[in-house]
């Protein structure tokens, strides 16, 4: 990755850190869900809502590291209008990045808006940081109400 593209990268994931989107409850959720990483101490409570097999509205609230914040925030971002399955989708485009070698080739316009965690492949501390909220939304939207651990 070009140092430019790191850094711009590095401030989107502190911008969305600072300034989550959706940071938020949803008062009418259809689905909800609750994610755990013991690794880093990361929590977050999910929900969404549901309407004719479209996500409508989607929030989260909990604490936890940079990553797993922005990485949450971003997700909301991108989920709404979506069917799970379509979610599920992006969920494991989002999987094989941050999961892939380091010296695998990445399309970074491909992948919008996930391509800014590209770079936590590099740290595989972090993959379950990043990955927590994808495993919580996918969780929730498939009915498993118990909390999600990335263990
Ligand atoms: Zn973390």
């Amino acid at each position: 990755m070009k140092p430019e593209l790191r850094e711009l990268y590095q401030q989107v994931i502190l911008d969305h850190n600072k300034n989550p989107k959706n940071f938020k409850e949803i008062p009418e959720a259809t689905h909800q869900s609750d994610g755990y990483n013991p690794l880093c101490g990361d929590k977050l409570h999910l929900a969404l809502k549901v309407d004719d097999g479209v996500v409508t509205d989607v929030g989260f609230q909990g604490s936890g590291c940079a990553i797993s914040k922005a990485s949450a925030s971003v997700m909301t971002t991108m989920i709404k209008g979506k069917t799970p399955a379509e979610v599920d989708e992006l969920f494991k485009q989002f999987q094989s990045v941050i999961t892939s070698s380091v010296k695998d080739a990445i399309d970074y316009d491909e992948l919008g808006k996930l391509a800014v965690f590209a770079g936590v492949r590099e740290f595989p501390a972090r993959v379950k940081c990043a990955a927590l909220a994808w495993h919580t939304v996918s969780a929730a939207l498939h009915e498993n109400s118990e909390t999600t651990s990335t263990e």
